[in-house]
């Protein structure tokens, strides 16, 4: 099967094997793994040993997300996110429910958003502290100029949050160049090609510890997750993590550097979404979003207007045929998603191409 969604992304077996073990967590054998796997994804993320650290946290990408806005977000402050997609919109909704002030800036869903976008919105309103927005937008492709934005929240005197959960190891940042920038979260399962289990804040320790006793919680509190690293090391861990998880993690991030890291693979998606979206012109399929748009991560089509198209039913024979796509849309229209993500290459994307050709071609037969 070819699993081409959003994430949890295809995985390389040599990364499916390392989690056939049984591991304890606190074992002397297993801390190094644990605090090298920090360390890696600081670096990764371009951040400074001393000034930035990686902040694991168990679970989902939304459970990251909603730590790293807790911890690092006053309660009641304002925060500014601006809106053109369904990450967006679940970022503002947990932000809202953690009890902080959500200034929304609405903006077309079919192109990112630019400094422009942000700067007026900061200029006219001093009290908005901190600007949290997604890099890819994972319902649509498009995506966010965050680099470009954080200069602009950067010369405004306010601080970034970014929501990296299905940009990071592909697109390109560097901490060390964004001292605006208070944390990126990500997680174990998308463009780092690992199991889905656990997500990591890499954050400046300043703006961690200056947000200590602010989450009101215990289990979302990267402050604390910082003190008992610094406590009891950085190998250990405060509840029970997903251990083979991280094992295979490990080993992902040994494939991640032997394929020449973040701009080998981003350089590989960026080759899939390409193949993806001429593929699905070719077809006569419309794309979600202009070609100047379109991200290397996953690429959005518009559902064929023919009544005869049944969307659960095209899902079910593409996976007949090996070829695993989202069965849900996130756009206001009706959409087919496909990621462009995970252990697969351009020739991967013609093989399934072919499929969805054939597949269309059932739904959709030329009147005789
Ligand atoms: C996948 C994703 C998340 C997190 O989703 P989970 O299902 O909680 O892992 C958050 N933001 C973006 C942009 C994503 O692509």
């Amino acid at each position: 099967m070819m699993l081409m969604i959003p994430g949890p992304v295809q995985t390389r077996p040599e990364t499916q094997a390392a989690m056939a073990q049984d591991i304890a967590p606190w074992d002397h054998g297993f801390r190094p793994t644990y605090a090298r796997i920090r360390e890696r994804v600081r670096a990764i993320a371009g951040g400074i040993a001393g000034e930035h650290v990686t902040l694991p946290l168990q679970g989902s990408g939304h459970f990251i997300m909603e730590a790293a806005m807790r911890s690092l977000v006053p309660v009641g402050a304002k925060i500014l996110i601006p809106m053109n997609g369904a990450y967006a919109d679940r970022m503002a909704r947990l932000a809202r429910e953690a009890g902080r002030a959500v200034v929304t800036l609405d903006l077309p869903n079919t192109r990112g958003a630019r400094a422009e976008d942000i700067a007026p919105v900061l200029a006219a309103d001093p009290a908005i502290g901190h600007v949290a927005l997604v890099y890819s937008e994972t319902g649509s492709g498009i995506v966010n100029d965050v680099p470009g934005i954080g200069r602009a929240v950067r010369q405004a005197g306010r601080r970034m949050l970014v929501d990296a959960v299905s940009a990071f190891g592909a697109l390109p940042f560097n901490l060390a160049e964004h001292p605006e920038c208070d944390a990126l979260m990500f997680t174990s399962g998308k463009c780092l090609e690992g199991m889905p289990g656990i997500g990591f804040a890499v954050a400046r320790m300043d703006a961690i510890r200056a947000g200590a006793g602010q989450a009101g919680s215990w289990c979302m509190d990267l402050a604390d997750v910082l003190v008992h690293s610094e406590r009891s090391g950085f190998g250990s861990i405060r509840f029970t993590p997903p251990v083979q998880v991280l094992a295979a993690f490990d080993v992902a991030l040994d494939l991640f550097d032997a394929e020449g890291g973040q701009p080998a693979r981003h350089a590989r998606y960026r080759a899939n979404a390409d193949a993806l979206y001429d593929g699905f012109v070719a077809m006569g399929i419309k794309p979600y979003v202009s070609k100047s748009e379109q991200g290397p991560i996953i690429v959005t089509v518009h559902q064929p207007s023919d009544p005869r198209f049944d969307f659960a039913r095209f899902v079910e024979a593409l996976k007949a045929r090996g070829v695993l796509i989202c069965n849900f849309w996130t756009t206001p229209e009706p959409t087919i998603r496909i990621g462009a993500i995970g252990a697969l290459t351009p020739e991967d994307m013609q093989r399934a191409l072919a499929v969805f050709r054939e597949c269309l071609a059932e739904a959709l037969p030329a009147a005789a």
